[in-house]
Protein backbone atom coordinates (compact mmCIF):
# COMPACT_ATOMS: atom_id res chain seq x y z
CA UNK A 1 0.00 0.00 0.00
CA UNK A 2 2.98 1.73 0.56
CA UNK A 3 1.62 3.92 3.16
CA UNK A 4 3.35 4.05 6.61
CA UNK A 5 2.00 4.52 10.35
CA UNK A 6 4.32 4.60 13.50
CA UNK A 7 1.02 3.86 15.58
CA UNK A 8 1.83 1.53 18.80
CA UNK A 9 -0.48 -2.12 18.45
CA UNK A 10 -4.32 -1.13 18.95
CA UNK A 11 -5.57 -2.04 22.43
CA UNK A 12 -8.16 -4.59 22.33
CA UNK A 13 -11.07 -4.48 24.99
CA UNK A 14 -13.27 -7.16 23.46
CA UNK A 15 -11.22 -10.07 25.84
CA UNK A 16 -13.36 -8.13 28.69
CA UNK A 17 -16.24 -7.72 27.24
CA UNK A 18 -16.58 -4.31 26.39
CA UNK A 19 -18.90 -3.16 23.62
CA UNK A 20 -19.06 0.67 23.50
CA UNK A 21 -15.99 2.80 24.21
CA UNK A 22 -14.28 6.72 22.96
CA UNK A 23 -10.92 6.29 21.38
CA UNK A 24 -8.57 8.65 19.91
CA UNK A 25 -8.02 8.19 15.81
CA UNK A 26 -4.32 7.54 15.11
CA UNK A 27 -4.60 6.46 11.26
CA UNK A 28 -7.25 7.59 8.82
CA UNK A 29 -6.73 6.37 5.31
CA UNK A 30 -8.88 5.01 1.85
CA UNK A 31 -7.42 1.48 0.33
CA UNK A 32 -6.81 3.08 -3.53
CA UNK A 33 -8.52 5.62 -5.37
CA UNK A 34 -12.14 3.75 -4.90
CA UNK A 35 -11.06 1.48 -1.93
CA UNK A 36 -12.84 1.53 1.39
CA UNK A 37 -12.25 3.99 4.13
CA UNK A 38 -10.28 2.74 7.04
CA UNK A 39 -10.22 4.16 10.63
CA UNK A 40 -8.05 2.65 13.36
CA UNK A 41 -7.99 3.83 17.16
CA UNK A 42 -5.60 3.64 20.10
CA UNK A 43 -8.10 1.30 21.61
CA UNK A 44 -11.35 -0.51 20.01
CA UNK A 45 -14.11 -2.89 21.68
CA UNK A 46 -14.25 -4.02 17.61
CA UNK A 47 -13.00 -7.48 17.10
CA UNK A 48 -11.41 -7.73 13.65
CA UNK A 49 -11.12 -10.41 11.14
CA UNK A 50 -7.96 -12.00 12.10
CA UNK A 51 -5.40 -12.20 9.29
CA UNK A 52 -3.76 -15.97 9.76
CA UNK A 53 -6.74 -18.05 11.06
CA UNK A 54 -9.88 -16.16 9.66
CA UNK A 55 -12.53 -18.18 11.10
CA UNK A 56 -14.67 -15.28 12.82
CA UNK A 57 -15.81 -12.57 10.73
CA UNK A 58 -15.04 -9.08 11.74
CA UNK A 59 -17.36 -6.68 14.06
CA UNK A 60 -20.00 -4.45 12.09
CA UNK A 61 -21.18 -1.44 14.44
CA UNK A 62 -21.08 2.52 14.29
CA UNK A 63 -18.61 5.00 14.82
CA UNK A 64 -19.17 8.55 15.14
CA UNK A 65 -16.63 11.50 14.65
CA UNK A 66 -17.66 14.80 15.03
CA UNK A 67 -21.10 14.55 15.81
CA UNK A 68 -21.37 12.31 12.43
CA UNK A 69 -22.22 8.38 12.49
CA UNK A 70 -20.82 5.89 10.17
CA UNK A 71 -21.78 2.77 9.83
CA UNK A 72 -18.54 -0.07 10.48
CA UNK A 73 -19.21 -2.60 7.57
CA UNK A 74 -16.17 -4.58 8.87
CA UNK A 75 -13.24 -4.89 11.08
CA UNK A 76 -9.91 -5.93 9.56
CA UNK A 77 -6.20 -6.47 11.00
CA UNK A 78 -3.78 -3.80 10.06
CA UNK A 79 -0.01 -4.21 10.82
CA UNK A 80 3.18 -2.22 10.20
CA UNK A 81 6.88 -3.58 10.02
CA UNK A 82 9.52 -2.27 11.60
CA UNK A 83 9.89 0.59 9.16
CA UNK A 84 6.47 1.84 9.63
CA UNK A 85 5.24 0.11 6.14
CA UNK A 86 1.37 -0.83 6.55
CA UNK A 87 -0.02 -3.90 5.74
CA UNK A 88 -3.75 -4.83 5.46
CA UNK A 89 -5.80 -8.30 6.26
CA UNK A 90 -4.03 -11.24 4.03
CA UNK A 91 -1.28 -9.35 2.57
CA UNK A 92 0.32 -9.14 6.15
CA UNK A 93 3.84 -10.73 5.96
CA UNK A 94 4.22 -11.65 9.57
CA UNK A 95 2.89 -13.13 12.72
CA UNK A 96 1.52 -11.48 15.26
CA UNK A 97 4.14 -11.89 17.80
CA UNK A 98 6.96 -11.19 15.56
CA UNK A 99 9.21 -8.30 17.08
CA UNK A 100 8.76 -4.76 15.84
CA UNK A 101 5.60 -5.09 14.27
CA UNK A 102 2.58 -3.08 15.35
CA UNK A 103 -0.82 -4.63 14.94
CA UNK A 104 -4.00 -1.92 14.21
CA UNK A 105 -7.46 -2.71 14.38
CA UNK A 106 -8.89 -1.35 11.15
CA UNK A 107 -12.56 -0.28 11.17
CA UNK A 108 -13.47 -0.54 7.85
CA UNK A 109 -16.44 2.55 7.15
CA UNK A 110 -19.32 2.92 4.88
CA UNK A 111 -19.33 6.53 4.27
CA UNK A 112 -15.67 8.50 4.14
CA UNK A 113 -16.09 10.59 6.79
CA UNK A 114 -15.67 14.84 6.30
CA UNK A 115 -12.25 16.52 5.48
CA UNK A 116 -8.82 15.76 4.92
CA UNK A 117 -8.09 12.21 6.23
CA UNK A 118 -4.83 13.35 7.11
CA UNK A 119 -6.18 15.66 9.72
CA UNK A 120 -7.96 13.39 11.90
CA UNK A 121 -5.09 12.09 13.85
CA UNK A 122 -5.96 12.93 17.09
CA UNK A 123 -9.56 13.34 16.87
CA UNK A 124 -11.62 11.65 19.17
CA UNK A 125 -14.11 8.86 18.36
CA UNK A 126 -17.68 7.32 19.60
CA UNK A 127 -17.08 2.97 18.74
CA UNK A 128 -19.92 0.97 19.51
CA UNK A 129 -20.17 -2.47 18.30
CA UNK A 130 -23.69 -4.24 17.11
CA UNK A 131 -23.78 -6.25 20.42
CA UNK A 132 -26.60 -8.59 18.69
CA UNK A 133 -24.34 -9.57 16.02
CA UNK A 134 -21.43 -9.94 18.61
CA UNK A 135 -23.53 -12.46 20.34
CA UNK A 136 -24.31 -14.54 17.62
CA UNK A 137 -20.98 -15.05 16.69
CA UNK A 138 -19.74 -15.60 20.10
CA UNK A 139 -22.30 -18.31 20.44
CA UNK A 140 -21.40 -20.12 17.54
CA UNK A 141 -17.97 -19.72 18.13
CA UNK A 142 -18.30 -20.76 21.89
CA UNK A 143 -19.97 -23.55 20.71
CA UNK A 144 -17.29 -24.73 17.78
CA UNK A 145 -15.04 -24.86 20.65
CA UNK A 146 -17.40 -27.35 22.30
CA UNK A 147 -17.86 -29.34 19.60
CA UNK A 148 -14.23 -29.91 18.64
CA UNK A 149 -13.46 -31.18 22.12
CA UNK A 150 -16.52 -33.40 22.25
CA UNK A 151 -15.63 -34.60 18.62
CA UNK A 152 -11.92 -35.12 19.65
CA UNK A 153 -13.33 -37.72 22.87
CA UNK A 154 -15.70 -39.09 20.32
CA UNK A 155 -12.87 -40.00 18.15
CA UNK A 156 -10.38 -41.46 20.61
CA UNK A 157 -10.61 -45.28 19.71
CA UNK A 158 -9.84 -44.60 16.47
CA UNK A 159 -6.24 -43.90 16.26
CA UNK A 160 -3.39 -46.49 15.97
CA UNK A 161 -1.06 -44.03 17.83
CA UNK A 162 -1.53 -41.07 19.50
CA UNK A 163 -0.92 -37.32 18.24
CA UNK A 164 -1.05 -34.59 20.22
CA UNK A 165 -3.72 -34.73 23.00
CA UNK A 166 -5.96 -31.76 23.60
CA UNK A 167 -6.75 -29.92 27.15
CA UNK A 168 -9.23 -32.59 28.33
CA UNK A 169 -6.67 -35.11 27.38
CA UNK A 170 -8.44 -36.80 24.57
CA UNK A 171 -6.10 -37.16 21.13
CA UNK A 172 -6.30 -33.91 19.13
CA UNK A 173 -8.34 -34.92 15.76
CA UNK A 174 -9.19 -30.99 15.83
CA UNK A 175 -6.01 -29.78 15.90
CA UNK A 176 -4.56 -32.64 13.43
CA UNK A 177 -7.27 -32.24 11.11
CA UNK A 178 -8.69 -29.25 10.80
CA UNK A 179 -8.43 -27.34 7.45
CA UNK A 180 -10.43 -24.49 7.73
CA UNK A 181 -13.16 -22.89 10.16
CA UNK A 182 -16.07 -20.69 9.49
CA UNK A 183 -18.04 -19.11 11.81
CA UNK A 184 -21.33 -16.88 11.14
CA UNK A 185 -23.88 -15.69 13.39
CA UNK A 186 -24.79 -19.19 15.56
CA UNK A 187 -23.46 -21.89 12.97
CA UNK A 188 -19.57 -22.63 12.33
CA UNK A 189 -18.66 -24.96 9.68
CA UNK A 190 -15.56 -26.67 10.79
CA UNK A 191 -13.82 -28.84 7.33
CA UNK A 192 -10.77 -32.06 8.37
CA UNK A 193 -8.88 -33.54 6.42
CA UNK A 194 -9.59 -37.95 6.55
CA UNK A 195 -6.49 -38.52 3.42
CA UNK A 196 -3.22 -40.13 3.86
CA UNK A 197 -1.30 -37.70 6.04
CA UNK A 198 -4.27 -38.02 8.71
CA UNK A 199 -3.74 -42.03 8.07
CA UNK A 200 -0.06 -41.95 8.43
CA UNK A 201 -0.54 -39.59 11.59
CA UNK A 202 -2.69 -42.82 12.89
CA UNK A 203 -6.19 -41.83 12.24
CA UNK A 204 -8.66 -44.95 10.98
CA UNK A 205 -10.95 -42.59 8.54
CA UNK A 206 -12.50 -46.41 7.10
CA UNK A 207 -13.68 -47.06 10.61
CA UNK A 208 -15.27 -43.58 10.98
CA UNK A 209 -17.54 -44.10 7.97
CA UNK A 210 -19.19 -46.93 9.09
CA UNK A 211 -19.67 -44.84 12.74
CA UNK A 212 -21.13 -41.70 12.02
CA UNK A 213 -23.83 -41.90 13.31
CA UNK A 214 -22.66 -43.48 16.81
CA UNK A 215 -20.43 -39.84 16.96
CA UNK A 216 -22.95 -38.50 16.00
CA UNK A 217 -24.92 -39.20 18.96
CA UNK A 218 -22.04 -39.24 21.56
CA UNK A 219 -21.25 -35.76 20.17
CA UNK A 220 -24.70 -34.34 21.12
CA UNK A 221 -25.02 -35.70 24.07
CA UNK A 222 -21.53 -34.84 25.70
CA UNK A 223 -22.50 -31.49 24.33
CA UNK A 224 -26.29 -31.11 26.36
CA UNK A 225 -23.86 -32.62 29.54
CA UNK A 226 -21.62 -29.20 29.29
CA UNK A 227 -24.16 -26.84 28.52
CA UNK A 228 -26.27 -28.53 31.57
CA UNK A 229 -22.85 -27.83 33.68
CA UNK A 230 -22.86 -24.22 32.46
CA UNK A 231 -20.11 -23.75 32.61
CA UNK A 232 -18.04 -20.31 33.27
CA UNK A 233 -16.14 -19.07 30.63
CA UNK A 234 -13.03 -16.48 30.83
CA UNK A 235 -10.47 -15.32 28.36
CA UNK A 236 -7.26 -14.96 29.41
CA UNK A 237 -4.75 -13.11 27.93
CA UNK A 238 -0.99 -11.82 28.17
CA UNK A 239 -1.03 -8.26 27.39
CA UNK A 240 -3.85 -5.84 26.62
CA UNK A 241 -3.01 -5.40 22.46
CA UNK A 242 -5.15 -6.87 20.05
CA UNK A 243 -1.63 -9.41 18.74
CA UNK A 244 -1.27 -10.54 22.35
CA UNK A 245 -2.12 -14.04 23.09
CA UNK A 246 -5.53 -14.58 24.09
CA UNK A 247 -7.06 -18.52 25.54
CA UNK A 248 -10.61 -19.23 26.14
CA UNK A 249 -11.19 -21.02 28.93
CA UNK A 250 -14.15 -23.12 30.40
CA UNK A 251 -15.46 -25.07 32.92
CA UNK A 252 -16.39 -28.33 31.65
CA UNK A 253 -16.67 -31.10 34.61
CA UNK A 254 -15.37 -33.31 35.52
CA UNK A 255 -12.42 -31.08 33.68
CA UNK A 256 -11.23 -27.73 32.67
CA UNK A 257 -11.05 -26.37 29.48
CA UNK A 258 -7.87 -23.79 27.94
CA UNK A 259 -7.07 -23.23 24.31
CA UNK A 260 -5.81 -20.72 22.35
CA UNK A 261 -8.57 -18.34 20.71
CA UNK A 262 -8.34 -14.76 19.62
CA UNK A 263 -12.16 -14.79 19.07
CA UNK A 264 -14.97 -13.99 21.16
CA UNK A 265 -16.97 -15.82 23.60
CA UNK A 266 -20.36 -15.89 25.51
CA UNK A 267 -19.49 -15.18 29.61
CA UNK A 268 -21.46 -18.88 30.60
CA UNK A 269 -22.49 -21.92 28.76
CA UNK A 270 -25.58 -21.35 30.55
CA UNK A 271 -26.51 -18.46 27.60
CA UNK A 272 -27.22 -21.76 25.17
CA UNK A 273 -30.15 -23.12 25.22
CA UNK A 274 -28.89 -26.23 22.80
CA UNK A 275 -26.20 -26.59 20.53
CA UNK A 276 -26.70 -28.96 17.29
CA UNK A 277 -24.44 -31.08 14.98
CA UNK A 278 -24.68 -32.44 11.70
CA UNK A 279 -21.63 -34.37 10.52
CA UNK A 280 -20.92 -35.81 6.73
CA UNK A 281 -17.66 -36.99 4.75
CA UNK A 282 -17.29 -35.29 1.41
CA UNK A 283 -14.85 -36.18 -0.93
CA UNK A 284 -11.93 -36.50 1.40
CA UNK A 285 -12.63 -34.80 4.56
CA UNK A 286 -15.36 -34.56 7.67
CA UNK A 287 -17.29 -31.56 7.23
CA UNK A 288 -18.96 -30.67 10.86
CA UNK A 289 -21.96 -27.87 11.15
CA UNK A 290 -22.81 -26.57 14.40
CA UNK A 291 -25.84 -24.85 15.59
CA UNK A 292 -26.14 -22.64 18.51
CA UNK A 293 -29.42 -21.58 19.84
CA UNK A 294 -29.21 -18.78 22.79
CA UNK A 295 -31.29 -19.38 25.42
ZN1 LIG B 1 -11.56 -20.04 18.81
Amino acid sequence: MGETTSAPSTVALFPQGVSACEATVVLAEAAGDDGPFVIATDRTPFHPLDHTWPDQPGDRGTLTLGGREHAVVDTVTMAAGPDGTLYRAEAIPARRTDPGWSFLVGHVLETPPDGDPADLAGEQAGLAVDVARRSSLSAAHTACHLMSLALNTELRDLWRKVPRTDCLGSPDFDQTAITRSSITPWESVDRYRLGKSLRRAGFDAEALSGRLDAVREGVTARLAEWIAGGGRIAIDTDGPWINSRRWWSCALPPGHARLPCGGTHLGSLGELASVDVRIVIGEGELVVNTTAKQS
